[in-house]
């Protein structure tokens, strides 16, 4: 059985000083974790690049796609590996380049040297020139563009062999996952919140979800939504675990006693109360919402202050200065969009003001409240809450 090699970098991990060991073991856990589902493959680190290597029965491309998920990779390159002799490189290379030929038809192509082992004889500009030179021989229908080549080959003479790639595959960089703390996020079934979880764990930060709903007002089915827009977050983080809660009777305790135009806040300000006892009871450290500044009436910075002074646990808004497009783009990009797009009901949707306060004063907003009794009516959501394990 012959195994395809893969080189693998890290991004942000390599320009991590004293910790470095850590952070590459657990980036190399991660990958290993991503690549469980490929019988016999291995991976390892030698001198700052990760080798992987895999059957070749298993298609490179979606070999490629796994590595490419896990948090920390910047980017991947199928590779092979030859003997230090230029003879060889060049014998190998050019294998190496019908294969690409054969796949994908590319006509032009150029050749970069690296020698990271400086006692190799031959210098970077000549390992590039004679290796081209033997794959014009041997690939006919190639030619070398230096400007806008379909593929780069790069040639890296290394302390214990030389390694072959072609263009890297992009990843999406970051930190490995587990590296940074645990957050509670609140998830709706929008478009924002499954982004500012994603950019999260991009981070580092290991997720967990809470979901409020307000059934029998909003359906079985705007859940499953949220389930499935959790499972493709899933499939970059591993099993995700999501609190579901039903904030119907807050809601309508809030619309029975309190003034029409802060509905929306004053449920916000219970789902942030809820999320905080729900994390401290977990052992995440902060909360991490969807908002972005002026979205939405409840978005306003005046809103955000009032919803914030209910917690006193940081919360996190990683997309609180993001143009909506391009928040839309970031859902194309991890794939939750088209879910996101799905026309369900949110629970805040449910009640919503005709004329909603985009300015509320924290005094008022806190008057209001006190119709409510909100200690219990927190303590009786969290006690209602149902754990659903949402797996990749
Ligand atoms: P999203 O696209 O994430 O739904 P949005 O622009 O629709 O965001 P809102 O509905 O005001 O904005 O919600 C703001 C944030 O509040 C969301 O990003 C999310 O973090 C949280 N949130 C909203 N609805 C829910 C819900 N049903 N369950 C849990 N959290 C929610
Ligand atoms: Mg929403």
């Amino acid at each position: 059985m012959e195994k395809n090699l893969y080189i693998v970098r890290c991004g942000e991990v390599a320009l991590k000083g004293m910790n470095k060991p850590y952070f590459e073991r657990i980036l190399l856990e991660r990958v290993r974790k991503a690549l469980e589902c490929y019988d016999d493959a291995e991976a390892r680190w030698i001198d700052g690049l990760m080798f992987v290597r895999v059957p070749d029965t298993y298609s490179e491309d979606d070999v490629i796609a796994s590595c490419v998920r896990v948090f920390g990779v910047a980017s991947v390159s199928p590779a092979v590996e030859a003997p230090k002799d230029i003879n060889e490189i060049g014998r190998i290379a050019a294998e190496f380049m019908q294969k690409v030929i054969d796949k994908e038809g590319i006509k032009t192509f150029k050749v970069k040297g690296k020698r990271a082992d400086k006692s190799f004889a031959i210098e970077s500009p000549e390992i590039a020139r004679q290796v081209g030179g033997m794959v014009l021989k041997a690939c006919k229908v190639l030619s070398v563009d230096v400007h806008r080549p379909d593929c780069v080959l790069t040639v890296d003479v290394r302390r214990e062999a030389a390694y072959i790639f072609r263009d890297k595959v992009k990843g999406f960089g970051g930190l490995p996952l587990g590296t940074n703390g645990k957050g509670l996020i609140l998830m709706s079934g929008g478009i924002d919140s499954p982004v500012a979880a994603f950019m999260m764990a991009k981070r580092g930060m290991s997720i967990e979800c809470v979901h409020y709903h307000s059934y029998p007002y909003t359906s079985p089915r705007a859940q499953k939504k949220v389930e499935e827009l959790v499972k493709v977050l899933a499939g970059y983080m591993g099993t995700i675990r999501m609190h579901v809660i039903n904030l119907l009777p807050i809601q309508e305790q809030i619309v029975k006693n309190c003034p029409e135009d802060e509905t929306t806040l004053l449920v916000r300000r219970f789902m942030m109360r809820i999320a905080e006892q729900i994390a401290i009871k977990n052992g995440d450290m902060m909360l991490i919402t969807g908002e972005d500044l002026g979205q939405v009436a409840s978005q306003t910075a005046e809103a955000l202050v009032v919803t914030d002074s209910v917690v006193d646990m940081p919360v996190m808004r990683p997309l609180i200065a993001m143009d909506k497009v391009d928040i839309m783009d970031k859902a194309r990009e991890i794939g939750t969009y088209d879910i996101s797009i799905q026309p369900y009901e949110d629970c805040c949707t449910v009640f919503l003001p005709k004329h909603p306060v985009t300015k509320p004063k924290r005094e008022r907003i806190e008057k209001s409240e006190s119709a409510l009794d909100i200690d219990a009516l927190v303590e009786a959501a969290v006690a209602s809450e149902e754990i659903i394990e949402i797996r990749p």
